[in-house]
């Protein structure tokens, strides 16, 4: 065993670790040479990835959207130079992208093979209106594990509210009521331009050469040890109440590290990305769900530990957590021209398509290009997912699970209506489709304590970061949620940095709430409402 004193092992290098180690080093004042990320895979980034290449094809699991009030996110961003140039930071450069290539979708909804014509109407009755004030002014404790499926009478189902709503942010009807609750008062700002995704932030290239890339490089020269393909299988806890601490760490290798009184610990746990698989053209994902050190070690921490929470109420039903996403990579213009031109959005501006026949629940982004830092010149990439994909697809009678790529996209050829000589716009095409089965495992229904605070008590020199530690307020499934909980674990751990800021309450604004009122009751934004939120209104502070 080899001993250490003073150090810091952050478990897991996904965008919660490599914001530990960056506030460690920027605000605490931590030696780079003291900071040690374990990370399982080979090259740390977690869900933010982007890799493959032009032959093979390009892959990212998804795309993010951010927003104006990601203040830890922007705060991280703000110290570390952009990929393509180190004079301005990264999160100088999302807001400068986002005020050269303004979004705003037009044809956010397809039906029957053309763009919606009540695309831009919500379409909420007066018991779905009563149903959405009722969930938003119950208190959050008075709502249990209720599903989302509890508040709602079905018709609400029906909505183009609920069509773009799921398809937005990834809900289910069998969805925790209490995070529906939190995402409708934490972006009830977005709502005048909610039919159009306007006032959402986007990075340049793919959140891995945007973010991930810049981070590992700024904190890899500042002497942070990045140790890939080390899997934490197993935490010794020592003491007892409140003195209780790590005092060991163990690695899939069968080594292990000695944590010292002085040491401090970061656990990523769980992850809506582990057990990922990727299919291609004429093959489909493997099916069988793999859990890796992220459940693993939380299911092992929580058996034999009080205040781990019950990652069971997460990771316990895969087939009701997974969807499967899908990216494209294209040698010519057609299909772009092509969607262009439906759309009436250049790539990059739009923003979520989806196809509200699709029993898939199909939708498609094309973004800006390229979308990778070294794309090959004269390719295009663009995504898709389904967020139903255990139902049989209209057009192929496939599961999106079982279907291959080829498969995939006859089905968004059938949704999009195309004729037999359209679709050779989509031939060559290289497709990598991704099954996640734990994808949504961060929404489902859970009671207070399922989740670990971000200090579980009884404890002493360890903290959980990422998705599924309790933050008050904040919503998960969103980089700010993972970059939040490293801050307020840095602040607790070392007591030399401030706590992160408040969530933004715009939910408290009268103005605020009167726009977002306006909005579902199916008055339209004025136009000056939807540019009240977004890259511009930031910039004018
Ligand atoms: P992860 O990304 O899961 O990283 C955890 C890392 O820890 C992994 O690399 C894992 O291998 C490693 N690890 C875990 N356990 C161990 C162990 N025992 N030993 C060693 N290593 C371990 N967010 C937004 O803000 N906006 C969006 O629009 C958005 N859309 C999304 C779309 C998709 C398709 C996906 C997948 C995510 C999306 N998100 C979005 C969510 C966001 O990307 C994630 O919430 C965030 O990246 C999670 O980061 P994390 O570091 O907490 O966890």
């Amino acid at each position: 065993m080899v001993q250490s004193r003073g150090q810091h092992h952050i478990v897991g290098g996904g965008i919660a670790g490599l914001a530990t180690a960056v506030f460690l080093l920027r605000d605490a004042g931590v030696p780079g040479a003291d900071i040690h990320i374990h990370e399982q895979l080979d090259r740390p980034g977690g869900s933010l990835d982007g890799s493959g290449d032009a032959r093979q094809g390009y892959l990212v699991r998804g795309g993010r959207m951010f927003e104006e009030h990601f203040a830890c996110t922007l705060d991280l961003l703000a110290g570390i130079p952009s990929a393509d140039d180190p004079a301005v930071s990264a999160a100088e450069d999302i807001l400068a992208f986002n005020r050269a290539v303004h979004a705003s979708g037009n044809c956010r909804i397809v039906r029957g093979g053309r763009p919606a014509a009540d695309r831009d109407r919500l379409g909420l009755g007066r018991g779905a209106l009563l149903d959405l004030a009722r969930l938003v002014l119950r208190p959050e404790r008075s709502l249990g594990d209720r599903t989302i499926a509890a508040c709602f009478r079905p018709a609400f189902f029906d909505s183009n509210f609920w069509l773009m709503w799921a398809t937005m942010f990834s809900f289910q009807p069998w969805h925790s009521a209490v995070e529906m609750r939190r995402y409708l008062r934490r972006f009830i700002h977005l709502f005048p331009g909610f039919t159009r995704i306007e006032g959402v932030l986007r990075t340049r290239y793919n959140q891995h050469d945007a973010m991930i890339a810049p981070m590992v490089c700024w904190l890899r020269q500042r002497g942070v040890d990045i140790a890939p393909a080390r899997q934490v299988t197993d935490l010794t806890i020592g003491g007892t109440a409140p003195a209780r601490r790590v005092t060991r760490l163990a690695f899939a290798d069968g080594t292990a590290l000695a944590v010292g009184a002085e040491d401090r610990v970061y656990l990523t746990l769980g992850s809506i990305t582990e057990g990922s698989a990727t299919g291609s053209a004429d093959r489909a994902p493997d099916p069988a769900v793999r859990e890796g050190g992220g459940w693993g070690l939380w299911r092992r921490l929580a058996a034999a530990h009080p205040g781990f929470g019950r990652p069971e109420a997460f990771c316990g039903t895969p087939e009701r957590t997974s969807w499967t996403s899908f990216t494209v990579t294209l040698d010519r213009p057609g299909f772009f021209a092509l969607m262009e031109d439906f759309t009436g959005n250049r790539a990059g501006t739009g923003g979520l398509v989806s196809f509200a026949g699709s029993a898939w629940g199909l939708s498609i982004v094309l973004f800006h290009q390229p979308h990778f830092r070294d794309q090959a010149a004269g390719t295009q990439v663009f995504w898709g997912y389904g967020l139903c994909d255990d139902r049989p697809g209209e057009v192929t009678g496939r599961t999106l699970r079982e279907a291959t790529g080829t498969e995939i996209l006859a089905e968004l050829a059938g949704q999009l209506g195309l004729s037999r000589d359209q679709r050779a716009v989509l031939s060559g095409a290289r497709v990598v489709p991704c099954r996640m089965p734990f994808i949504t495992s961060v929404f489902m229904a859970r009671r207070p304590g399922d989740r670990p605070a971000v200090c579980p008590d009884p404890g002493g020199n360890f903290a959980v970061i990422g998705q599924f530690c309790e933050l008050e307020r904040d919503c998960v499934f969103t980089v700010e949620y993972s970059v939040r909980s490293a801050r307020a674990a840095v602040a607790q751990l070392t007591g030399r940095t401030p706590p992160p800021p408040p969530v933004a309450r715009t939910d408290r604004d009268p103005r605020v709430v009167l726009r977002a009122l306006r909005v579902l009751l199916g008055r339209r934004p004025a136009q000056d409402q939807r540019a009240a939120a977004g890259p511009d209104a930031l910039a004018r502070r």
